[in-house]
């Protein structure tokens, strides 16, 4: 399962890293320690998770979870999997895997963009927690939300600034009708 949602997510993604080639880039925001961060959390969610499944060498930090978190597991992939593809749908063309403002690019408070503002960085924790519950590894399992987290919590200001520098007040009013990755339960 975990596998397959990995191919999935390089599936999902690949026409828009296609559309991206051909469209410029109006403002660059990204920062090494930014670089730095997405690097380290590719080995969190991408090659410790493959050389747990296929090898022996991380047995020794095996955990045993019930049957039924497995379960769980497997419905956090399918909702995290959903989240990110149409994230991708919604923000089309706008969409990059750093900090960038594309040429022509526009707004999207609509679709799952409609009541949070970071659907796509909500799906990667949906796999994260997924991942734990999947990969019953000390090294394997927990390490894809742990990497995840520092790169999130670095990116996410910077974004809403870059956001709210490039849309002005109408990304603010956005912001405000918004929660970050939960829906805002009171309406201000
Ligand atoms: N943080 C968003 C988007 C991730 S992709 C999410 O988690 O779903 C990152 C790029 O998306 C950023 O470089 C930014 O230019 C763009 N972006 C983020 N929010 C956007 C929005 N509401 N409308 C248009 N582009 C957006």
């Amino acid at each position: 399962m975990f596998v397959l949602s990995i191919l999935l997510e390089i599936v999902i993604r690949m026409p828009y890293n296609r559309i991206r080639q051909h469209t410029n880039v109006a403002t660059d925001r990204v920062s090494a320690t930014e670089k730095a961060l997405l690097g380290v959390m590719t080995l969190g969610i991408f090659f410790l998770p493959v050389i747990y499944i296929f090898t022996d060498w991380l047995r020794f930090a095996d955990y045993r979870l019930p049957f039924w978190l497995g379960i769980v597991g497997i419905v956090l992939v399918g909702l995290g999997l959903w989240l990110f593809w149409r994230s991708h749908m919604d923000l089309g063309r706008n969409w990059s895997p750093s900090l960038q403002v594309m040429e022509g690019h526009t707004l999207v408070a609509e679709g799952v963009y409609r009541t949070i503002r970071h659907p796509m960085y909500a799906s990667q924790m949906l796999m994260g927690l997924a991942q734990i519950l999947l990969l019953q590894n000390w090294i394997a399992g927990p390490t894809g939300l742990l990497l995840f987290l520092p790169l999130y919590l670095i990116r996410v200001p910077r974004e809403e600034q870059m956001m709210s520098e490039q849309f002005g007040a109408d990304y603010r009013a956005y912001m405000a009708r918004t929660g970050r990755i939960l829906p805002r339960l009171v309406r201000g």
